[in-house]
């Protein structure tokens, strides 16, 4: 079933045409990356569909809905970013249960909900930690944490993991492939490191100048890359 449906969307920013006409149907559960050079429009597409940037023109659907003009927190979505802001003086526990605690969750409701997503974080024995005392990689576990407890129908990452260092961005790759299969929610992550498009997606969307190049899985790309853009793209080394 198709989740994430993107009508022939644009964007312009003035006189600059960024987003230049994307028609893409995401289907439910799977992971999907959009891959591309930087200022290609990766993030401009994303905040689109996260609704935190308004289209010129176009629909975009999800999970059987229209939500163009939809605000963001009505769209089922949760976004993770690169700069992920922890608040420094809650702790890991607080960081987590943060969006429940606005809403009338009851503590011990919110309390069971932050202990299920440190277990599939693999973040129990750091609950009662601040920010500063963890790593690079556990403070990206609860950034993420932070929007898994929000149940969304569809995870949008923006290249989550460019502030890692190599070895543990190798390690939070599969950490995330194996989230996704946990969870088997709808994921579009986005980077420009062709790396982590080849080894986490099930689809690759190739963006070059606010279109898209090719869509495809990461053999499909690799054997029968559609243009030399991409076959430059996904054959280069970072
Ligand atoms: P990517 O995420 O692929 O690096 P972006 O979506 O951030 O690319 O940017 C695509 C293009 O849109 C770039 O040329 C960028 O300068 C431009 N752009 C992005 N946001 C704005 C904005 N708020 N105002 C004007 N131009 C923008
Ligand atoms: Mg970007």
């Amino acid at each position: 079933m198709a989740d994430v449906l993107l009508n022939d969307i644009r964007k312009s920013f003035g006189a600059l045409e960024v987003i230049k006409g994307i028609n893409l149907t995401v289907e439910a559960g799977e992971f999907c990356v959009f891959v591309g050079p930087s200022g290609c429009g990766k993030s401009t597409l994303l905040r689109m569909i996260a609704g935190l940037e308004e289209v010129t023109s176009g629909q975009i659907e999800i999970a059987g809905k229209e939500v163009t003009y939809e605000e963001p927190s009505k769209r089922g979505i949760a976004m993770v970013f690169q700069s992920y802001a922890l608040y420094p003086h809650l702790s890991v526990a607080e960081n987590i249960g943060f969006g429940l605690s606005l809403t009338r969750t009851p503590k011990a409701e919110i309390r069971a909900r932050v202990e299920d997503v440190a277990r599939v974080l693999q973040l129990e024995a750091l609950l009662d930690r601040k920010p500063k005392a963890l790593s690079g990689g556990q403070r990206q576990r609860v950034a993420i944490g932070r929007a898994i407890i929000r149940d969304p129908h569809v995870f949008l990452f923006d290249e989550p993991l460019s502030n890692l260092d190599a070895a543990l961005r190798a390690q939070m790759r599969i950490e995330l492939t194996d989230l996704h299969e946990k969870l088997g929610n709808t994921m579009i992550y986005v980077t420009h490191d062709q790396v982590e498009a080849m080894t986490m997606a099930d689809k690759i969307v190739v963006l070059n100048n606010g279109r898209i190049e090719q869509i495809g899985t990461p053999m499909e790309l690799y054997e029968r890359p559609a243009t030399p853009f991409v076959a430059g793209f996904i054959g280069s080394p970072k």
